[in-house]
């Protein structure tokens, strides 16, 4: 899981939101099949962009040959007010969706990517999640099965990845160097398992508080010296 950022709602959802949700709860109460307004293409698409098409609760991508699950953060089931509540959309993957399915719990309501932190609700260490001491954190990790195997094989494949670029890295002369920086950063902000990534890079003392384009040590030592050899990179075992 990684922080999102909430685009602007689209158009035609703040055109028709009121309606929407009117004729949702009208289909509901006569047990007529309800409209999926949700499912709109200007929304799907503003979701797309909101998410880089990847799962707001694994940060996976979702492959093009799979539709990516419009979410109900709150789901429709229990909050049909909700419906189309802009706040309450994003993308999930098949995986996730099933497993939230209807679970809500206001008293133990699952990490929030869009107004909470995830790195201050978990932490990220090798190819697992691990919680950061709050029973959200925890109650998020085992109803969503954040570290169920197919996660953590794709967690270990991309830090073998991005092991092998640092190692590439360390060992380059200068010019190749720092092309190998920017596609290291180019991986990170790119591609999926973010918090993963990220925190393997800052364990190897490597700042990505920069912009895009520059990465710096954090002390004045130099960079070559403070990265760890690709073997210490830790990678759960189980
Ligand atoms: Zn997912």
């Amino acid at each position: 899981m990684r922080s999102l950022q909430k685009l602007p709602e689209p158009d035609i959802l703040t055109r028709n939101k009121d309606a929407w949700t009117r004729s949702y709860a009208e289909a509901i109460s006569s047990n007529s099949k309800a409209p999926n307004h949700w499912t709109h293409s200007e929304i799907r698409k503003q979701l797309n962009a909101e998410t880089d098409r990847r799962c707001a609760y694994c940060d996976s991508h979702i492959a093009n040959v799979a539709q990516a699950h419009i979410e109900h953060f709150r789901p429709r089931a229990k909050y049909p007010e909700l419906v189309v509540a802009w706040d309450n959309l994003t993308i999930a993957c098949p995986r996730c969706n099933n497993q939230k399915r209807d679970k809500f719990d206001e008293d133990l309501p699952f990490i929030n990517p869009l107004h909470d932190d995830p790195t201050a609700h978990f932490i990220f260490f090798g190819d697992v999640i691990f919680p950061a001491g709050s029973n959200r954190a925890i109650h998020t990790i085992n109803e969503i099965g954040l570290n169920n195997d197919d996660l953590v094989a794709a967690r270990k494949r991309r830090i073998i990845g991005i092991t092998r670029l640092v190692d590439a890295w360390r060992k380059a002369e200068s010019v190749l160097k720092e092309g190998i920086l920017e596609e290291i950063y180019r991986e990170l902000h790119a591609g999926e398992h973010q918090a993963t990534v990220k925190a393997l890079l800052l364990t190897s003392g490597i700042s990505l508080s920069n912009t895009r384009k520059t990465i710096t040590v954090r002390t004045s030592t130099p960079i070559v010296s403070t990265l760890k050899p690709a073997g210490e990179f830790p990678v759960a075992t189980s």
